[in-house]
């Protein structure tokens, strides 16, 4: 019984996993994202952590969502314990219809809405549904780590496009289509994260809003619109979604994970028909449905709790925290550069002139305080000058000390 199994395909550089030979070529590419890497020397007590993006659930009425669960389960308990459809509750995709109008997306049909676990999974739906090895992703630059985690799965080709304070950057994009296309490179889709950036911190703005999705219509390349921070502006309600300028072109996904919580793992895609009738069945291929328990509790919570209120002491928390950080910066770091957030859980660090956030993150750790690479969020190597730093989960005071600690392991670097 103890004997190895060889299987052909076996090298001497991986004898310690006997089933080497028979992955699938793709699963090469599948990696720790930086961000994974980091969670054991984040969780340390004594590290104020700067690098997750995990939401602040503290002012969330555990005991009230408890009572409510246990009476779903209770009185619903047949219905919520079983399999559902693999499009996902029809009364929760009506509940998430009413969601999108905040973010100008009036009279969506439930039927165009697929529920998801969560919008990593919608991301991953996407991904099945479009690319062939090879294809061309664009995406801004930088990016969500998550994201191109599933692109590089799928063995995409991801073209970062610039941007700046105000979001995507118009011409840059047309340009980089416009090129890719001399080059006979067909442009699959632009991904894209208009509201409070993961990790730039900036949005993008209404003017851009327009151009953006008459230059992808005009070129045929499909827009797929991520919005999970849309809700956690600090000043106001969100701009216009890209969906609601040119439903038939983009594909929208949404979650509870930022303007709840994530527990329930529940997020959806709102698509065009046939966009939508592919998605469904990626879905039941993949789960056959999504859960019904969390999927209910969640319709719950939004018929029977004041969710929008919630959302609203979460923008007035995460300000706060926001400010702090600014504060901070300004204070310790005044060589660095930062966006300026409206709204969500990040911001976007230059260091000065020639400092490498990659090569001095075991030097922070040492000095107590995390951060994520630049280099998490671009598909080519780039970002070693820049950090993200998160602001939503540490409390302001955590967060000063947190900047402090990192403006001291930034000077120490100056002088080496
Ligand atoms: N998109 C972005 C931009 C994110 O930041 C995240 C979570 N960090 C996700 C998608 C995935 O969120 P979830 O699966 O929890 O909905």
């Amino acid at each position: 019984m103890s004997e190895t199994i060889r299987r052909p395909g076996d090298t001497e550089g991986n004898r310690l996993d006997p089933w080497f030979g028979s992955y699938a070529a793709r699963a090469r590419n599948l990696r720790a994202s930086e961000i994974r890497a980091l969670f054991s020397v984040v969780s340390r007590p004594e590290v104020v952590s700067l690098a997750g993006g995990m939401p602040n659930l503290k002012d969330l009425p555990i005991a009230e969502l408890a009572e409510s669960a246990k009476q779903l389960i209770l009185h619903h308990g047949a219905v919520a314990m079983q399999y559902g459809s693999g499009q996902g509750w029809e009364v929760l995709r009506e509940r998430i219809t009413e969601v999108m109008a905040y973010d100008g997306i009036v009279g969506a049909d439930p039927d165009d809405v697929v529920v998801t676990t969560g919008s990593q999974q919608a991301l991953d739906y996407v991904a099945e549904l479009f690319i062939d090895p090879g294809d061309v992703v664009l995406a801004e630059s930088p990016s969500y780590v998550g994201a191109l985690g599933v692109f590089r799965a799928r063995q995409a080709d991801v073209v970062h496009v610039d941007m700046d304070q105000d979001g995507l950057i118009p011409e840059a994009l047309e340009a980089t289509i416009r090129g890719l296309k001399s080059r006979g490179r067909r442009v699959k889709f632009l991904y894209t994260i208009p509201n409070f950036h993961n990790p730039a911190g900036v949005t993008l703005s209404e003017s851009r809003r327009a151009l953006i999705t008459r230059i992808c219509l005009r070129e045929g390349v499909l827009i797929v619109e991520d919005n999970p921070y849309g809700l956690l502006g600090f000043h106001s309600d969100p701009l216009p979604a890209l969906a609601s300028y040119c439903p038939e072109g983009v594909v929208y996904l949404g979650s509870f994970s930022k303007m709840f919580a994530p527990g329930f793992r529940i997020g959806w895609a709102y698509a065009p028909h046939a966009i939508r009738d592919k998605l469904v069945l990626a879905s039941e291929s993949a789960i056959l449905s999504p859960s019904m328990v969390g999927q209910m509790a969640i319709a719950q919570y939004l018929s029977e709790y004041d969710w929008y209120g919630q959302v609203k002491q979460f923008r007035g928390m995460y300000q706060e925290r926001c400010e702090a950080m600014l504060d901070a910066l300004g204070e310790y770091m005044p060589d660095c550069r930062w966006t300026i957030p409206d709204g969500g859980f990040y911001t976007w660090v230059t260091l000065p002139e020639g400092l490498d956030a990659k090569s001095m993150l075991p030097r922070a750790v040492r000095g107590q305080v995390a951060y994520v690479s630049g280099t998490a969020f671009y598909y080519d190597g780039r970002g070693t000058d820049h950090m993200r730093l998160s602001f939503c989960y540490p409390t302001p005071e955590e967060i000063r000390e947190g900047v402090r600690r990192l403006a001291s392991v930034v000077n120490a670097e100056k002088e080496l």
